[in-house]
């Protein structure tokens, strides 16, 4: 299969190499996918290909993300392949979530399993991997700090150095902490998220640095890998619905264009649904889908909420969303208090996730409430991030210290505050009888 860069919105014959360090298309500026040319082997053989790698030694075949390489050929040698292990994500049963959202069954993907807790190691490894074939020396991102903190992790172990920007006073310290430890040079920068993307597109550009936002497209064909990986865990059963949080959109896109590649080329034989969830504040996608069309998205200036992973008013990838949601999918926005107590029965299960990962539980049920989702479908929701990347927010929540982005009070419905006890045995004994 021959690899291409292709507008998603211009005719086939507009076209790019590869190798060109392009983000969006030079004639109508719109966004960049990959495609190829040709197919892939039959989906029999390539099933049984995948499942040995399983037992393989070889880095890129234990890589959950790598081990599907044959549906992205994009590279012409694996040495550039930077690999930390990526993806080999688990699908959990959650009991208590599922009662919650009124579902029968519901099972998590959680990509906070990743070697740097977030869905993001999954685009990363591809985008790194890309930076590091075309020569680059130099690549750099602007962050609510999952982003970062997976392109600090890949740039340095392979050499590269990283450089990050990320809006001033905005972002959990797990994240941060991560970038620093990793050895990024880091710029906290006087903005937010929306304005500093414009600004580090400017800077990628004239100093000849590889932009590694999701604007990148080779970071959607390595989070591909998470539908790829996903629908393999479910011996290649589709469900009937697949629920993510919606921030700049790019999971979705890469989802959307997984299972559709999976489909069209006989992976799987039918077609998930998608929902994706946003907050309140921070829901410009929720908006446009209400009526849907091609000049009509309109950016909020001024994105609210505690879900920092997604709090991002202007998303770069909503036409490709729109397209995978087409008439199927459908929109939700959930209130912080609805994600927050979402977050606490996620944890209550044993599995716990980031805020912006519970907008999933917290979208379902409204969904499964509106007759939106029925019952008794098959759903997977992906818990985007990891429980320790944002400890503080839990302590909050658990103690009642929890306020939202206009300094209202939040519940703590689910709440699960510390008890402080004199070294006494008599009275720990006591208390603990009372339970
Ligand atoms: C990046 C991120 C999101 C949002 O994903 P998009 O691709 O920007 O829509 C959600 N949750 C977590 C934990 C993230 O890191």
């Amino acid at each position: 299969m021959t690899a291409y860069l292709a507008s998603i919105e211009a005719g086939p014959d507009c076209r790019y190499p590869i190798t060109d360090v392009i983000y969006n298309c030079p004639q109508t500026g719109g966004l960049l996918e990959v495609r190829y040319d040709g197919a892939p082997s039959d989906p029999w053989t390539l099933k049984q290909v995948w499942r040995e790698r399983r037992m393989s030694n070889h880095p890129i075949d234990q890589s959950g993300v790598w081990r599907y390489r044959e549906l992205f050929p994009f590279l012409d040698h694996e040495r550039h392949i930077v690999t930390l292990r990526e993806g080999n994500t688990p699908i959990l049963d959650a009991c208590l979530a599922a009662q919650y959202a009124g579902l029968d069954r519901l099972r998590f993907k959680h990509q906070g399993f990743n070697p740097t807790g977030s869905f993001k190691d999954n685009g990363m490894t591809a985008g790194v991997s890309q930076a590091l074939r075309l020569g680059m020396k130099r690549v750099a991102c602007v962050s609510t700090g999952n982003t970062s903190a997976s392109m600090a992790a890949y740039a340095a172990s392979c050499g590269l150095e990283a450089i990050i920007l990320i809006p001033h006073g905005n972002i959990a310290f797990g994240k941060l902490g991560q970038a620093l430890d990793y050895g990024a040079k880091t710029l906290q920068v006087e903005a937010n998220f929306d304005q500093i993307l414009a600004l580090v597109r400017v800077l990628a550009e004239k100093l000849g640095i590889y932009l590694l936002n999701s604007v990148n497209p080779f970071r959607i064909e390595g989070q591909k890998a998470i539908a790829i990986e996903m629908m393999d865990q479910l011996d290649w059963e589709a469900p009937d619905w697949i629920v993510l949080p919606g921030g700049n959109l790019g999971n979705v896109s890469a989802l959307g264009k997984g299972v559709k590649e999976l489909y069209e080329q006989g992976f799987i034989n039918r077609l998930p649904k998608f929902a994706v969830v946003q907050a309140e504040g921070s829901s410009p996608f929720y908006d446009f889908m209400q009526a849907p069309s091609r000049t009509g998205f309109v950016a909020n200036p001024h994105p609210e909420t505690l879900a920092t992973a997604i709090k991002i008013g202007d998303p770069v990838s909503w036409p490709k969303a729109w397209a995978v949601l087409g008439t199927q999918g459908i929109v939700e926005k959930a209130t912080e208090q609805e994600i927050a107590d979402a977050k606490a029965i996620i944890g209550k299960c044993g599995i716990g996730c980031e805020p912006a990962s519970a907008a999933t539980l917290a979208g379902l049920k409204k969904l499964v409430a509106a007759g939106r989702i029925q019952k008794n479908e098959t759903v997977v929701g992906v818990l985007t991030g990891n429980v320790l990347k944002d400890p503080d927010y839990i302590y909050r929540y658990h103690t009642g210290q929890l306020t939202g982005p206009q300094g209202e009070k939040l519940a703590s419905t689910h709440g699960n505050a510390p008890i402080v006890v004199p070294n006494d045995f008599n009275q720990i004994a006591k208390l603990l009888e009372k339970t």
